[in-house]
């Protein structure tokens, strides 16, 4: 969401004339985009914060703008601890970040608008709604993105064809939970639907999908329409039904079991990834097994793994955070080490193989490509290759990453 958020900014900077640059000493504005989901994320920005302070000491006339969830929840007490930042603005206030930033330079720049390119990249993003109604217990989204609001399926049709004419191939369409976007008497699958009349447009993916509302006319359109991608990504979070319980995730693991067979019945090749949270408070041994069994059970093509950590507001900071760190740090590490191993056996199957890839970018010769399940592959080509698909001979693999020549 953050990465479609900063998109969003920059195209809407880049039609005032402005650009991104790739080093503070040729910004006039830095603009932080933070997350508070993990206090880990929080901590980078603020250890970020106080590089850019430094820098400000000397160079007074740049500005710092801090933006997204962080922004949101911690308001000025920012300012606080940082007099340096200039203006705050949080996650539900992001639609009118860019004015406000802008009038930081006490220009009236919507006199300056610049028939700008706007941003052409094959793979785009696009947010079909915002914020979230489920109250996860550990989560902090709903309290610094709202409530869940589905965005206009027209407006996300225009956005999407809009960015395709720009030469974009790949949206991506995004919200914390894509299967209950309802606008009107549009649902998730019809938007799809709709998405995939796009002329030109090769490629569709979404993120992130609540195993609670996965519908059987989603995987039907995954199995159906061509343009979809073999590959969802749905958080299981852990195995135990107890701790799934008390994490108010509204699902069992029988059910998410259930989800992950029906899946695979249908679209054949599917990739299935996850987020897991090792060390919820009153995770025992028996529950983190139950999890590490179903990673080896499910063989997920990739996964998150996350160490709880309290969020204020939440539910679960009610709960005492037994498991000590080292516990937490030893759970995260054997998930880990298990996703690999499973990673691994799944690319070695590919060697060989030809797979067809959509060509995203081009660096020093070198293409940077996907499978339509989602798998990073590299190869040397030209850039008229971009944007298109390519067959790739996997020669070499790598846990996140696989190499070939195109035939
Ligand atoms: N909406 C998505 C869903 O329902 O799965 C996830 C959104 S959340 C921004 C991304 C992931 O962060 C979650 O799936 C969860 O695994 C992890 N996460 C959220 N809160 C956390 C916390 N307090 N501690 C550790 N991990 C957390
Ligand atoms: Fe957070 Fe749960 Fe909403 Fe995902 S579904 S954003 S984990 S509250």
């Amino acid at each position: 969401m953050n990465v479609c958020d900063s998109d969003m900014l920059g195209s809407v900077f880049s039609a005032y004339g402005a650009s991104k640059v790739n080093n503070l000493s040729e910004a006039d504005v830095v603009i932080l985009n933070t997350c508070t989901v993990r206090a880990q994320a929080e901590q980078k920005a603020f250890s970020y914060l106080g590089r850019v302070k430094e820098f400000k000491q000397k160079n007074p006339c740049i500005k710092i703008v801090v933006i997204g969830c962080m922004a949101e929840r911690l308001g000025t007490n920012i300012k606080k601890r940082f007099n340096s930042v200039d203006l705050i603005i949080g996650a539900k206030d992001i639609d009118n970040a860019a004015l406000r930033i802008m009038n930081l330079f006490r220009t009236n720049y919507s006199s300056k608008k610049v028939n700008c390119e706007i941003k052409s990249e094959i793979v785009r993003y696009v947010t079909i709604m915002r914020g979230c109604d489920n109250y996860c217990s550990y989560c902090a989204v709903p309290f610094v993105r709202g409530r869940e609001i589905s965005i206009n399926c027209e407006t996300i049709v225009n956005e999407c064809s809009s960015m395709v004419k720009n030469g974009a191939r790949e949206i991506i369409l995004l919200g914390q939970n894509v299967n209950s976007y309802q606008y009107k008497d549009v649902n998730f699958a019809s938007l799809i639907k709709k998405a995939a009349t796009i002329e030109n447009l090769e490629r569709i993916r979404f993120m992130t999908n609540h195993p609670k509302d996965l519908s059987d006319d989603l995987i039907k359109i995954m199995a159906t329409e061509p343009k979809v991608c073999s590959h969802i990504h749905l958080p299981m979070q852990s195995a135990s039904d107890k701790i799934l319980k008390v994490m108010n995730r509204k699902y069992s693991y029988e059910h998410y079991l259930g989800l992950i067979n029906k899946l695979r019945t249908a679209v054949p090749g599917v990739s299935v990834t996850t987020d897991i949270i090792v060390g919820f408070p009153g995770e025992t041994d028996e529950d983190f097994e139950d999890t590490l069994k179903a990673v080896k059970t499910i063989r997920f093509g990739g996964l998150y793994v996350f160490r709880y950590s309290p969020r204020p507001d939440t539910k679960a900071t009610e709960m005492t955070d037994d498991v000590p760190f080292e516990e937490k740090k030893r759970r995260h590490a054997i998930i880990l080490k298990e996703s690999n191993k499973i990673s691994i056996e799944i690319v070695l199957e590919m060697l060989g193989s030809t797979q067809q890839v959509l060509a995203e970018e081009i660096k020093n010769g070198i293409i940077k490509a996907r499978t339509k399940n989602g798998r990073k592959v590299f190869t040397e080509g030209r850039k008229e290759y971009i944007g298109k698909h390519i067959n790739v001979n996997i020669k070499e693999a790598k846990v996140n990453s696989l190499f070939g020549d195109i035939v």
